[in-house]
């Protein structure tokens, strides 16, 4: 991106996050190569990390969780991050693209250090809440394991992400535990890409209007630059065919992103961040 275009971004995204009162109290954004960082001294920052595909990490008041590590280059074309910390972690299902290859008899890096969970319940790490609601995987897979996905809520002071995992369309049960005790969504984090592997064109639309999430952050989606082909993996799209046309796109040149607790809610926008430079082919 040149000087001017930079700039021209930059002061776009100032202006979008002050239209949306994302950050009220706006300090300091630093250059957009770096995470958006804001600081403040009087609130505490949910602070989101995406490594690749589905996995990201989540910070709140010294504490970190970590979701969906994939297992090194199955399906995938490239590796886990090897220096991973976390807390604890949450994996929505037994597939080796949201569970480090557990159920397949790997052994990741983070076995046996890291707290693991992936079952439905409620959880609390230092002040984060964490809440696995039960959902069915999308069909026809993961019927080797009952077709079982947890979706977790994350909840930081008011503020609310949820991660859907593999989710198929959403009952009206589910959304109903869903909201149980939230005010809103603010960031969701779902399975888009352009050959709708995941959730399909209609069911994503159903979703995303049911949830009603301030942000919604894409995942599970090819990334070419990983990939060592242009056909791998198989079955699974870019991100960039579904975002075109949309104005409501936000792409960022980092993988991590920080909000504070008390977002304003506004209509839909998408955010995508770039993997983690630990990520490798
Ligand atoms: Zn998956």
């Amino acid at each position: 991106m040149h000087m001017r275009d930079r700039l021209i971004y930059s002061i776009g995204v100032l202006l979008l996050m002050i239209c949306t009162s994302w950050i009220p109290s706006m300090q300091e954004i630093q250059n957009l190569d770096k995470p958006i960082v804001v600081k403040t001294a009087l609130e505490p920052l949910v602070e989101i990390t995406y490594i690749a595909h589905a996995s990201f990490k989540v910070s709140y008041k010294g504490k970190t969780i970590l979701i969906d590590p994939y297992a090194d280059k199955i399906w995938l074309g490239y590796n886990f991050p090897k220096e991973i910390q976390a807390d604890a972690i949450f994996s929505t299902h037994p597939h080796y693209d949201h569970d480090g290859g557990l159920f397949l008899g790997k052994t990741p890096s983070w076995k046996d250090k890291i707290p693991f969970y992936t079952d439905p319940g409620s959880y609390q790490i230092g002040e984060i809440t964490i809440k696995g609601i039960q959902g069915k995987h999308c069909d026809p897979y993961g019927k080797e394991f009952g077709q079982k996905n947890t979706i977790w809520v994350i909840t930081m002071g008011s503020f609310t992400i949820v991660h859907l995992g593999d989710n198929g369309p959403l009952t009206n049960e589910n959304y109903k535990a869903l909201k149980e005790g939230i005010a809103n969504i603010d960031v969701l984090m779902v399975p888009i890409d352009s050959q709708y592997h995941i959730l399909k064109a209609k069911e994503l639309q159903e979703v995303l209007k049911n949830l009603n999430p301030t942000v919604a952050i894409p995942m599970h989606y090819r990334i070419p630059e990983l990939e060592g082909a242009s056909d791998k993996p198989k079955d699974l799209g870019d991100i960039t065919p579904y975002l075109k046309g949309k104005t409501n796109v936000d792409v960022l040149d980092s993988n991590t992103v920080s909000f504070l607790p008390e977002m304003a809610q506004s209509t839909l926008r998408y955010m995508v961040l770039k993997h983690a430079a630990e990520v490798t082919k």
